[in-house]
């Protein structure tokens, strides 16, 4: 029963370096967050122990009588959440539960429609190595070259002329709202199920900041660690009728024992999304991603080629255009790093420098908005963006002002290690 520290020292050390940088920088990859040490302890417990095939209830091991508890209370908690009338909170990950919904819904060979991979959706929404590339069956719809947005009539169009089986609403990497009720009746019009993947935005539904999908669509996966600041781990909602596909369709159609530290953990994680705290920090991830999209179309950041895509944001990130600057994606991503922000170049769409080094920079605020910032803060952190990404930025002053910042907010305090 010895500790870490004394049975793997060189693990333990990597957890304590980890905790470290993860307190000592600004921490704003937009599909990251910081679990709550309530969410942490519910996943490093024994409940990593216990075999669970099936569903509770319905099990292939004995012994399962609190496991099922445990996920009980996290399928009503997230039904609650979003309304939904069926949950399965089994997924492994966001890539599994989408694995598990496209299984269900159509077979080999049909075919899918979503946001294109440059233009901002996921591998898993048919990108040609991922699974979903090679088993169905792609079509790709995209933003507008001079708006950066989704034109619904232009999607309307396309899916009229490829006939998807599935239309995909979700993305990785937009900066808008998307119009839930247009897709769901696109997908009426061409004969194809509606499949909403809010992996990202999922937090913002659960706290009342953003339209639910959940109504619209017949089947919605998400991840439950990017806004909704849980345990990393994915989950599938739906309408009544698809339970039963769905449920085989991961398990055992894509996954074995489900992980029942996390699902323990995801519980809890509902149960926070609940709140009236939630709610409130949800507030601030939006505020703080306006706060620094505006910063960030100032003319003094323009004059050196930095702009924001789609002029501003209504979700929890911001996409820097950084097609007319002399800094890449790569270089962006390097001089923020070096004064203590850690963000992800990502491509824009239509971008004319490689994927390795893109011409865009992926910002966003849910991790910094549960270290409890708000409007004061983000201004400062939007300052801060602004002249690094400057020409000659002096780089000891603003990671001093990283550094002042993550002084006044403690990341798990009292915590001495992990
Ligand atoms: N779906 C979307 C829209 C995502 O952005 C992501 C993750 O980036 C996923 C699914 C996959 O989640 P995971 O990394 O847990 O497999």
């Amino acid at each position: 029963n010895a500790p870490l520290s004394e049975v793997d020292p060189e693990i333990a050390a990597v957890l304590r370096d980890e905790l470290g940088r993860q307190r000592d920088t600004l921490e704003m990859i937009a599909s990251e967050n910081f679990a709550p040490r309530a969410v942490l302890e519910a996943q490093g417990s024994v409940l990593t122990n216990k075999y669970a095939e099936g569903y509770p209830g319905r099990r292939y091991y004995g012994g399962c009588e609190y496991v099922d508890v445990a996920e009980n209370l996290a399928i009503d908690r997230v039904k609650a959440l979003f309304g939904a009338e069926f949950a399965n909170v089994q997924p492994h990950s966001g890539a599994q539960a989408n694995a598990a919904a496209l299984s269900a819904m159509i077979k080999p060979g049909d075919k899918i429609m979503g946001l294109s991979l440059a233009h901002g959706g996921h591998l898993t929404h048919g990108m040609k190595l991922n699974f979903s590339g090679k088993l169905y069956a792609v079509a790709a719809y995209g933003v507008e070259e001079d708006t950066h947005r989704l034109d619904m009539d232009r999607v309307r169009e396309q899916a009229l002329a490829e006939r998807p089986d599935v239309l995909i609403a979700g993305w990785s990497a937009y900066p808008r709202q998307l119009d839930f009720a247009a897709f769901r009746s696109i997908a009426d019009e061409v004969g194809a199920l509606l499949w909403t993947d809010m992996a990202h935005f999922a937090g913002l539904v659960a706290a009342g900041v953003h339209p639910n999908p959940v109504p619209h669509s017949d089947v919605v996966t998400s991840t439950v660690h990017k806004t909704l600041a849980g345990p990393r781990s994915g989950v599938i909602l739906a309408k009544q009728e698809w339970a039963k596909k769905l449920n085989s369709s991961v398990f055992p159609g894509q996954q074995g024992g489900p992980l029942m530290h996390v699902i323990a953990g995801k519980a809890t994680a509902f149960r926070i999304a609940g709140s009236a705290e939630f709610r409130e920090r949800q507030e601030r991830v939006l505020e703080g991603a306006r706060i620094i999209a505006e910063r960030l179309t100032g003319p003094d950041v323009a004059e050196h080629g930095v702009s924001v895509l789609t002029g501003g944001t209504d979700v929890h990130l911001v996409l820097v255009d950084l097609r007319n600057s002399s800094l890449d994606g790569q270089q962006a991503e390097d001089v923020l790093h070096s004064v203590g922000i850690t963000v992800n170049r990502n491509a824009v769409p239509f971008d004319p420098r490689p994927p390795m080094v893109t011409s865009g920079l992926r910002i966003g605020t849910p991790a910094l908005a549960t270290r409890g910032f708000g409007a004061a803060e983000f201004t400062e952190v939007g300052e801060i963006i602004a002249a690094a990404l400057k020409p000659a930025p002096d780089v000891d002053a603003l990671r001093a002002r990283v550094t002042a910042l993550t002084a006044d907010f403690p990341l798990y305090p009292g915590q001495e290690e992990w």
